[in-house]
């Protein structure tokens, strides 16, 4: 079930759920959500006072991930909406042509198309087009950033895209850092932080106080960044 508390001024919501345990769990997830299980005989008000006890914990540990949180209102693919690229907000033009593409000038992403209102193939075609740039930008960036950080004799990292639904990147334990296209959208800064904290997940797979010095020693400024990312969208 659904519940909540009220923490300084911050609401903390968590979905509770009882079992067979002694002891109360916390679980704070990637995308921020709070899962709590707790034993089949505590009350409401036990349990409120113990997640009001670890209220500074859970919201640590909810900004200390690097979740995705789509802000953008799903778009129509009409005329004159607006759409992100590189921090930027550009108009959607729809050209009714034979030939199809994604051109981008004048503050426009000009579509051409054979059906204007053909909804899902203007829906691929732009995302076609931003996987294309995605590709582009993320490899140069991507390459930069593994010079700095890795010496290159233990340099076997690669590079994945993908489009997410939670993350905006991830690093597995055989050095690939996957990236999620939706970040094409945002300022090259917040790409460029996004791996970073992604290579920083190289020496420390965690988000442990190691992690943040050496996140904080290649990228000095990234609260703030972090802060731009999570809200570029609004
Ligand atoms: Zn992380």
């Amino acid at each position: 079930m659904k519940k909540s508390i009220q923490y300084g001024s911050s609401l903390i919501e968590f979905d509770l759920e009882f079992s067979d345990r002694k002891t109360l769990g916390i679980k704070v997830h990637p995308d921020k959500r709070v899962q709590v299980s707790a034993p089949f005989d505590s009350t409401e008000a036990k349990v409120n006072k113990k997640i009001y006890s670890k209220a500074s914990w859970i919201i640590k540990q909810q900004d200390f991930f690097l979740s995705f949180h789509p802000l953008t209102p799903p778009r129509k693919y009409v005329s004159g909406e607006t759409h992100l690229y590189l921090g930027k907000q550009y108009r959607l033009r729809l050209v009714q042509s034979e030939e199809e593409s994604v051109k981008l000038y004048s503050g426009y992403i000009t579509v051409q198309c054979k059906d204007k209102e053909d909804k899902r193939t203007i829906e691929k075609l732009l995302k076609k087009w931003y996987r294309d740039k995605a590709e582009m930008h993320f490899y140069i960036l991507f390459k930069k950033r593994v010079s700095q950080m890795i010496p290159s004799k233990d340099s076997s990292t690669s590079l994945a895209l993908k489009w997410m639904s939670k993350r905006w990147g991830i690093c597995n334990s055989q050095s690939q850092v996957t990236l999620n296209i939706e970040l094409i959208k945002a300022p090259k800064k917040c790409i460029e932080y996004v791996i970073v904290h992604e290579l920083c997940h190289l020496s420390y797979l965690n988000h442990s106080k190691s992690f943040y010095n050496l996140l904080e020693k290649h990228f000095p400024n990234w609260k703030n960044t972090k802060y731009q990312l999570e809200h570029f969208m609004v």
